[in-house]
């Protein structure tokens, strides 16, 4: 059961933590998200990749639950942004109305804002049930401790991070910068950066969307019909 799920979801902590000063990310990072060097991707030993459930996804958005400062558009958008960097993975992938949704059995996914469905993280994909539930209380209180940290950025890496799991991608990744990275294993052993730096080094070194090596272990998890 707990492959089903992420059980790292609660990756955002560090935003939760740290000052809200947001360090500027050095230069390998953004090397590092747009390129995938061989030999580079790492997991960790937390799940099984599979192909993406009916070979498309398809994304409905409800926005009952939503806490405030969080606007229905926004959201929408920042779902919208995730399904067109997971486009690259070569899996179909599309945002669909309600009336639309029942046209979908099987890929259908309902992005919704739920405190159970998301046990008191961020977000939670389960693959069950095909939710990928918000949790409102996670974001209130990253409001209320750090307000000056971006919640549409976490949100962004949070929604990018549990689609990523709907791919397929059930490992997470020790490439700190990836989106379906989480960073230590509460064990001693931390993720890892192409220059050594740590991921520390800024507020979150993860990336907001999919990096070029989350869509290459996409692309070999679903290979091409
Ligand atoms: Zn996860």
């Amino acid at each position: 059961m707990t492959s089903r799920l992420c059980r790292r979801a609660a990756i955002l902590s560090l935003a939760l933590a740290t000052a809200s000063v947001l360090a500027l990310a050095p230069p390998v990072r953004q090397q590092e998200i747009e390129q995938c060097l061989p030999g580079e991707i790492s997991t960790w030993p937390d799940g099984r990749d599979r192909p993406a459930a009916g070979g498309q996804l398809a994304l409905v958005y409800r926005h009952a639950g939503a806490p405030a400062g969080l606007d229905e558009a926004v959201v929408l958008g920042t779902v919208q942004r995730a399904v067109q960097a997971w486009s690259g993975c070569g899996v179909p992938g599309q945002v669909v109305s309600e009336d639309a949704a029942v046209l979908y059995p099987g890929s259908l996914v309902v992005v919704q804002w739920q405190e159970a469905g998301s046990r008191g993280n961020f977000g939670l994909a389960n693959l069950a049930q095909r939710t990928l539930s918000l949790g409102p209380g996670a974001f209130q209180l990253l409001a209320a401790r750090n307000p000056r940290h971006p919640a549409q950025q976490t949100l962004q890496m949070v929604i990018s991070h549990e689609l990523g799991h709907f791919y397929g991608l059930m490992a997470h990744s020790r490439r700190c910068v990836d989106v379906m990275s989480y960073y230590d294993n509460g064990r001693g052993e931390v993720c890892s950066t192409r220059d050594g730096g740590s991921y520390k080094a800024v507020t979150e070194y993860r990336a907001l969307l999919p990096t070029a090596c989350d869509i290459v272990r996409c692309r070999a998890v679903n290979p091409p019909r």
